[in-house]
């Protein structure tokens, strides 16, 4: 590991201590084998002005919610130096007494809430303390050789045994630094968790850091190796869906399946001792909340059901009531990764963020546990340490549970064709915002600009060829591990065709867009969503189906094929859960397939305006493509989870329909 600090960038912070601060804890944060999703923190003693102007002494200190990588002033606390120092000082210190007292003690009471380690900040003397979970001194640490080997890589350190975090913690460095003076030594190894390293000046305490960590890296080059493998195979995805649908079920929720096949995610699956090396726990604890203490193994082929999903409920089950002491309620027994044997591993999450740092966990977890087992043997800590950081109230904390209402299609995976503008478009925001990974299929390759932001992904396909519709489909669940919500949209209109003027060509191609394509993408959908969560496909149909009106016969027959074929899904589909509902929109003038001047024409006809005609409904209401894309929305929401074969109009209301 390479010091990244230059003088000449630090000079540019080093309007205060402060500012030195937020440089060096940037440095620790771009390292993510210094620190990992938030992990890590840092602070610094210095003097401020309080309300009435008196100079106080204060400890900046990390707050929680920021991550060190990006870290700014702003996401300092400021805490009353003496009196953070003088809780220390308490012979026990409960979990909410030490919440509430460190908050007293913040000179903004606004200011983030400080981290769990301000104490043991506090208490060590030096101005700059840098604190990392580094995966090179952990992996040393998690070894039944660890005290040995710790000794011989950093004699000029003082090493602690573990102790879970927090007050007791702070109150095992207070009282080792009251027998050994700190500055006698380069840094504290804490066993299982992680490291210290401080000075008066911020780049002292920085270098230490990297020193200490390139001492450890050294000493892995040296003795250890990793095993993984390069072979690739094939990966049945109707499996990998399977596999997701097993897990959603047991966490009681849609979850996105992650697959990971780098070569060195498939190499470790691969390794014969993987089920016996992956499953003796995390490299610290620190990550039990993200990834759960041990992954899930899944054979190559799994059966139907994935019995390794239930036995590993079964198994998580076991651990809670094992090792619960208090009147504890069991999280969700899901299991966060899988290690798919022959294929790679597998981040199972609720948001494509949380599966991103679940999968970046794992690959740091799955290179730590062969070394360690190169250089002595995986040793990680007991079930029981792990249980009570898992179970630790102030860790649950960190995943920021908030008591928002829960978006209706969260973890959700989603397919929309059409989706370059107007419904198609409008129905991949709603769905989107609802919590759903939205993929949008569209000939116009424009979909990949429109959309690729906020949970959505453009693809440009050809929905009039089926290979491309099954490239695409295969794609989504590579990318995601399953598929719950099909929306047909894809569609064109040509005004003015009756039917003596019907080329061939016309016919055909309306057609293959609006009706045979919609069969194309049902049926390659289809396996999938039978092992999709509360699976639901919804048409797109026309007011023209109920109503017809002169000049548009291959549309409304288009739209009155898919409505029947909508009905047949639906008789089809009933028993395998899958719902299929069917909108009818009418007069939605914010599409593509209306323009200024067909409006007008279309305005013209009637004598009214185009305002007037805009709004020639029931209700006298302009429909949107928005109104359509909600609706669709809610349709394959659980609002509607006893209807299937259902056609809704959105057209304002209707004589002719009603
Ligand atoms: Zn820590």
């Amino acid at each position: 590991m390479k010091s990244l600090w230059s003088d000449e960038a630090a000079a540019a912070f080093n309007d205060d201590e402060l500012g030195m601060r937020v440089y060096s804890s940037k440095l620790l944060g771009f390292d993510e084998n210094l620190v990992m999703h938030g992990g890590g923190n840092t602070s610094v003693k210095a003097t401020t002005e309080d309300f009435f102007g008196r100079t106080v002494e204060v400890l900046y200190v990390k707050g929680s919610g920021w991550d060190l990588k990006t870290i700014e002033k702003a996401g300092f606390s400021a805490l009353k130096l003496q009196d953070t120092q003088m809780l220390a000082e308490c012979a026990t210190l409960s979990d909410p007494d030490m919440t509430q007292q460190l908050r007293a003690l913040l000179l903004d009471p606004s200011a983030p809430s400080p981290s769990v380690e301000a104490i043991l900040h506090a208490t060590l003397p030096s101005k700059f303390i840098d604190h990392t979970h580094t995966d090179a001194i952990v992996t040393l640490s998690n070894n039944p050789q660890a005290a040995r080997i710790l000794k011989e890589v950093f004699p000029d350190c003082l090493i602690l045994p573990y102790v879970m975090p927090g007050f007791i913690l702070s109150k095992q460095v207070s009282d080792a630094i009251k027998r050994d003076d700190p500055k006698d030594y380069k840094g504290i190894i804490l066993m299982h968790h992680g490291v210290f390293t401080y000075s008066d000046e911020a780049k002292v305490a920085y270098e230490s850091m990297i020193e200490l960590v390139s001492r450890a890296e050294a000493y892995i080059t040296e003795y250890g190796s990793t095993l993984a493998a390069t072979a690739e195979h094939d990966v049945d995805l109707l499996d990998l869906a399977r596999i997701r649908n097993a897990v959603s079920l047991a966490r009681g929720e849609a979850q996105l399946g992650v697959l990971d096949r780098s070569p060195d995610a498939q190499g470790y699956s691969m390794l014969e001792t993987v089920a016996d090396i992956s499953s003796r726990g995390p490299i610290t604890p620190d990550h039990v909340i993200r990834t759960k203490r041990i992954p899930v193994i899944i054979d190559t082929r799994p059966a139907k059901g994935v019995p390794e999903i239930d036995r590993y409920v079964t198994g998580y089950k076991q651990y809670f009531e094992e090792n619960q002491t208090a009147q504890l309620q069991m999280l969700d027994p899901a299991p966060r990764v899988g290690i798919w044997r022959s294929a790679g591993s597998i981040a199972f999450g609720s948001s494509l963020r949380e599966c991103s740092i679940i999968s970046d966990i794992a690959r740091h977890t799955r290179h730590a546990v062969q070394i360690g087992e190169s250089i002595g043997g995986w040793q990680a800590l007991p079930a029981e340490d792990i249980f009570a950081l898992e179970y630790w109230v102030l860790e649950q904390a960190k995943l920021g549970k908030s008591t928002a209402r829960k978006k209706q299609h969260q973890g959700k995976v989603a397919i929309v064709s059409g989706a370059c503008s107007g419904i198609g478009n409008a129905t991949c925001e709603a769905l989107a915002a609802e919590g759903a990974v939205v993929v949008g299929l569209d000939i116009n390759p424009e979909v990949v600009s429109q959309l690729g932001c906020d949970g959505t992904l453009g693809l440009e396909c050809d929905l009039t060829n089926s290979k491309a519709i099954a490239v695409a489909v295969d794609h989504v669940i590579s990318l995601y591990g399953g598929l719950d919500i099909v929306v047909c949209n894809a569609g064109i209109f040509k005004a003015g065709e009756r039917i003596e003027e019907h080329t061939e060509l016309t016919w055909n191609q309306i057609l293959d867009i609006n009706l045979t394509a919609t069969q194309r993408l049902m049926t390659a959908t289809i396996p999938y969503l039978k092992w999709g969560i509360a699976p639901s496909i919804l048409i797109v149909g026309s007011r023209n189906y109920v109503a017809p009106g002169p000049g548009a016969a291959a549309y409304s027959v288009s739209k009155a094929g898919i409505t029947q074929l909508a009905r047949v899904a639906a008789l089809e589909l009933a028993a395998d859960g899958i719902r299929v509902n069917i909108v009818h929109p009418d007069a939605v003038f914010d599409t593509a397939l209306w323009t200024e001047e067909t409006l007008a024409r279309s305005a013209a006809r009637y004598d009214i305006s185009v305002e007037e005609y805009k709004t020639k409904n029931l209700l006298g209401k302009t429909i949107t493509a928005a109104n359509v894309g909600r609706l669709l929305s809610t349709m394959a929401s659980d609002v509607f989870t006893a209807t299937t074969g259902a056609q809704i109009p959105i057209d304002g209301g209707n004589d002719r329909v009603i």
